[in-house]
């Protein structure tokens, strides 16, 4: 038994043991207290205390209270799942513990905030719900982007990337990207609200179903048959929220597709670039090819990260660990910073809004030299790369 193992005296209530079973949905119960899954949890790479997985898998048996704060340190990075030898579905677990602590007031005043946000103004950010259209101003004048209507694709952009003005660029390529491969696409502008991760995350199931509902009844009207997402967050918070009638995907899996299919072309851009794979979308989503494939027909060679792939070390954002404050000593981004000056490469590249958020601050703060973008913008480079040798060659 690991240290962070070590449990206190368990004191059952039985009324508290019906609300887990039910709020887990008996996910722990094939548990057989192993501790593997604490001995993966990959908190002591900075030098914190790992959580106690199988403590709170006991938790979940038992319905015994007292997990406080060590369940909101969570990343849901599911470094834990994917080592449990009885395919614990631990998130599912851990999910139903927060739902117990939400309604039992022991959820962290930030998340609360960021919760609040969401029902005030459709973003867990405090900014205007009518300011989200916002980063349509950063796409060419000559792209008149489709909003509302009905089209194939819902291109679904997300709250970080809407508001964040260092993001905006990855909506923008988004768009060039589809208007690209002529693909017949809407977005929903300023009717688009939060995707739910931060409410789920907080353990609000039921304002999480509302959010869900609305979210289906907006898509719904757009009638598309496949809905992108910006963020692996949002992809997977839809697909456990309510029947949306429509396939959901990343984008890095949709280009890539795209790229399959004949649709999209880039040019050579020749250089050397590391990827961070977001857990939610290298283990969550088991897409760790399609960010890859796009970055060989871009010319991109990829030298990968000390941990990468389905071995990914999270960037230290995830289970709503976006608006932890930091207390100023060593955080995962910093690691991965790190780990990207190790290599050969010339930039720091991801798939995800929190990921680019969480890195670049680790970049600033360890002096890495490798600056970090996201992968959209770095495929527009290569689509316009591939347009200029077109017209350097004489083609139209
Ligand atoms: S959740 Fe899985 S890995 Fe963790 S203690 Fe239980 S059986 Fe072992
Ligand atoms: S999901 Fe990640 S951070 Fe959370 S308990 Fe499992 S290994 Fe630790």
């Amino acid at each position: 038994m690991s240290k962070a193992d070590e449990a206190a005296p368990l004191y059952v209530d039985d009324d508290r043991w019906d609300r887990v079973v039910e709020a887990t949905d008996g996910a722990a119960s094939v548990c057989y207290q192993c501790g593997t899954c604490t001995a993966s949890c990959p908190y002591d790479a900075i030098d914190e205390k790992p959580i106690s997985v199988r403590g709170l898998m006991r938790q979940s048996q038992l319905g015994v209270d007292g997990v406080g704060e060590e369940l909101y340190r969570c990343l849901t990075c599911k470094e834990c799942e994917a080592s449990c030898p009885r395919g614990v579905d631990i998130m599912d677990a851990i999910g139903g513990l927060r739902e117990v602590a939400f309604e039992e007031d022991e959820a962290p005043g930030r998340l609360e905030g960021a919760l609040w946000s969401v029902y005030e103004e459709d973003n867990p950010w405090e900014r205007p719900a009518s300011d989200r259209d916002a980063w349509l101003e950063e796409v060419p004048d000559d792209i008149d982007v489709p909003v509302g209507g009905q089209a194939d694709i819902l291109y679904y952009v997300g709250c970080t990337p809407s508001y964040d003005p260092s993001l905006q660029s990855v909506p923008a390529a988004m768009v060039q990207l589809l208007e690209a491969a002529d693909v017949d696409y809407t977005v929903l502008g300023d009717e688009e609200v939060c995707c739910g991760d931060v409410v789920r995350q907080t353990g609000e199931p039921d304002f999480f179903q509302q959010l869900s509902e609305m979210n289906a009844a907006l898509f719904e009207e757009t009638d598309a048959e496949t809905i992108i997402t910006t963020s692996p967050h949002c992809a997977e918070t839809f697909e456990d929220g309510a029947d949306l009638g429509a396939e959901v995907v990343h984008y890095t899996e949709y280009l890539a597709e795209l790229l399959e299919g004949g649709q999209l072309e880039f040019g050579d851009l020749d250089r050397t670039v590391t990827f961070h794979d977001p857990c939610y979308l290298a283990r969550g989503m088991a897409a760790v090819e399609a960010p890859r494939q796009l970055l060989a027909a871009a010319g991109v060679e990829v030298d990968e990260l000390a941990e990468s792939g389905a071995d990914t070390l999270c960037c230290g954002g995830g289970g709503g660990n976006m608006w932890r404050e930091g207390d100023g000593g060593k955080r995962f981004a910093d690691i991965r910073a790190k780990q990207a000056d190790d290599t050969d490469a010339e930039e720091l590249l991801t798939a995800c809004p929190y990921c680019v958020q969480t890195l670049d601050d680790g970049v600033k703060k360890v002096g890495a030299e490798a600056p970090v973008r996201e992968l959209a913008t770095v495929l527009l480079e290569a689509l316009e790369a591939g347009d200029e040798t077109d017209a350097n060659n004489g083609g139209d």
